[in-house]
């Protein structure tokens, strides 16, 4: 499934905060977002386009202010960019459906759960609750 969109189709559809996000990847301020401390049973999806991204059985508690996730729904369910416009050299996470910017991944997540840890800003998602 595609849903691809010109940024003046997104721009009419999306809030202003959320186009800023997933279409011009911005970043929202640690601890801004409203899932951050949010652990009911659910499936992310991409608040963009609805695609299934991330379940709350792959979510942990972090201290760095986004929400954080072991890994994605499924392998298609997110591409990943290497993103160059900081010093350091981090890895882009983009909804594999419609390509809005979700967060980055790092290598620092917790060991028994796979060592990844997907920071996602909560603009991006929405929790389908079970
Ligand atoms: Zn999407």
């Amino acid at each position: 499934m595609s849903n691809k969109k010109s940024d003046e189709e997104w721009e009419k559809i999306l809030s202003d905060e959320l186009f800023y996000v997933a279409r011009q990847k911005g970043t929202q301020p640690p601890f801004a977002g409203k899932y951050t401390d949010v652990f009911d049973d659910g499936t992310y999806v991409c608040a963009c386009c609805d695609e299934p991204l991330f379940s709350s059985d792959t979510k942990f508690p972090t201290h760095c202010g986004w929400p954080s996730f072991a890994k994605p729904i499924s392998q298609k369910s997110v591409s990943e960019h290497i993103d160059n416009s900081l010093d350091t050299q981090r890895t882009e996470i983009v909804c594999g459906s419609c390509d809005a910017h979700l967060g980055h991944v790092f290598d620092d997540g917790p060991e028994e759960m796979g060592g990844l840890r997907y920071c996602i800003n909560s603009i991006s998602l929405k929790l389908i609750k079970k």
